[in-house]
């Protein structure tokens, strides 16, 4: 096991990681999974309280997923998805549309990817309608949409951006509902609402040179899991349909079933359309999918489009059309892993049983919530996470390694800590997990 942590100093470039740290604090040598936990080259196991980043929804080694990928290995393991197609990505497209409403997906391999093509799309789909001026773009404060030049340039993490200014196109944030921010005595949908009336004003002045605004639906997850209202989406779904400006949303970490409902956007819902009819979902013009989509095995991403979108770029001039790939687009895979777990959310009512989870899982974090060094404790479908009050510089380091030593891989977002665990996690997981929690935030050298 040393020989591999000193390997991996030597030859690999950890992300999002200061290697020098690592002399300090090792990453764990993991030699295999099992459903929600991991196994390191001793013997150890840690929960995967944090899905392995988000990713991972049925645990891991699954042996549906597994099954499903053996079988796609034996007939293709990619192919060119230009001039190509097969059966796993048509598919896959075909069951997205019914559950998104939008029916045409384009494929790329990390979110990162996706956000680009989103981007890239609403600003062609103006340039192909006869206005190309409109080609700027909107996010939120605190939001990340990834680390690519052009996702980055919509993201609002100082860390992560500030160093690479100079390269990036100017963007502008729109004031972020997260309900923490909400004035002594103020709901969280009036806020919500309030942040609302801010983008309308933005968008009166500058919706002529905007092409989108892009958001992480209900939960900011890079700004350390920060919630907010739904009235927040339907206001701005309203608002963009209005001033005529895209709304992309960014389903990558909420997507499949993290926020309770399948995509988080469902639980922002529109007035019904006429008398008979009940409220509706709102839709947005693009979606962007990844991390769950295959249950954490391959990466994959999608971006999904409505039919007007798609028609803007339907024609006999070859530059015209949406002419963005990447080589692995659409891999039969990382597809075939993406039907297995539609398969599982299926044929295990995943949806439902998650509801009673989490009923069960906020239970089991009762006492965490009530302790008195945590604020701001919050929950939405299978995401808890809290503000530790009194953090020193250092906290998130040295809460992960004691969280380490009792079984529990976390990482705090500063001093946010969360945990997002994968599906298949059980009841006594969560105590577990609750016990470990309660004596990092019990020992005050932490
Ligand atoms: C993780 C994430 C991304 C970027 O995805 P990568 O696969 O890491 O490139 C984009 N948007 C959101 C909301 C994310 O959480």
């Amino acid at each position: 096991m040393n020989d591999l942590l000193s390997r991996t100093r030597a030859a690999v470039w950890h992300p999002c990681t200061q290697m020098k740290q690592l002399e300090a604090a090792p990453p764990l040598a993991i030699a295999r999974g099992e459903g929600a936990w991991l196994i390191d080259t001793d013997g150890r196991r840690y929960l995967d309280a944090i899905s392995s980043w988000w990713v991972n929804l049925f645990g891991h080694c699954n042996p549906r997923i597994n099954a499903a990928i053996t079988d796609q290995l034996g007939k293709i393991e990619h192919v060119m998805l230009a001039g190509a197609t097969h059966a796993p990505v048509v598919e896959l497209s075909e069951r997205l549309a019914a559950l998104t409403g939008l029916g045409h997906a384009f494929y790329g391999s990390d979110g990162a990817s996706a956000t680009e093509i989103a981007l890239k799309m609403s600003a062609h789909y103006w340039r192909n309608s006869g206005q190309p001026e409109k080609n700027g773009f909107i996010s939120l404060q605190n939001g990340y949409h990834g680390e690519t030049v052009g996702a980055l340039s919509v993201t609002d993490i100082p860390l992560f951006k500030d160093t690479y200014a100079p390269l990036l196109r100017h963007t502008v944030q729109a004031p972020t509902p997260d309900a923490r921010l909400a004035e002594p005595g103020e709901t969280a949908e009036t806020y919500a609402l309030r942040c609302a009336d801010a983008l309308e004003a933005h968008l009166a002045g500058h919706a002529a040179t905007t092409a989108a605004l892009i958001v992480e639906p209900l939960v900011q997850g890079a700004a350390g899991m920060a919630m907010y209202h739904p009235a927040y989406l339907t206001r701005a779904r309203e608002l963009c349909g209005q001033y005529k400006v895209h709304l992309i949303a960014d389903e990558i970490a909420v997507g499949f079933g993290r926020t309770g409902t399948m995509f988080a956007c469902e639980q922002a819902t529109a007035p019904p359309l006429a008398a008979p009819l009940s409220p509706h979902a709102i839709r947005p013009d693009f979606i962007c999918l990844s991390k769950g989509i295959t249950g954490g095995y391959l990466p994959l991403s999608a971006v999904l489009t409505t039919d007007d979108v798609y028609a803007a770029f339907y024609g006999d001039a070859t530059a015209r059309g949406f002419l963005h790939s990447h080589s692995y687009t659409g891999n039969p895979l990382a597809c075939r892993a993406a039907l297995a777990v539609l398969d599982i959310f299926e044929h295990d009512q995943v949806i439902a049983a998650n509801r009673a989870k989490s009923i069960e899982f906020t239970k089991a974090l009762a006492e965490v919530a009530a302790h008195p060094r945590v604020r701001h404790f919050r929950h939405l479908g299978m995401i808890w996470a809290f503000d530790a009050a009194d953090a020193m510089p250092g906290f998130s380091t040295r809460f992960h390694r004691a969280a380490l030593a009792l079984g529990a891989f976390i990482r705090p977002i500063g001093n946010t800590v969360y945990v997002m665990p994968p599906y298949v996690t059980n009841t006594d997981d969560m105590r577990g997990l609750a016990g470990a929690m309660l004596r990092c935030l019990d020992n005050p050298a932490i």
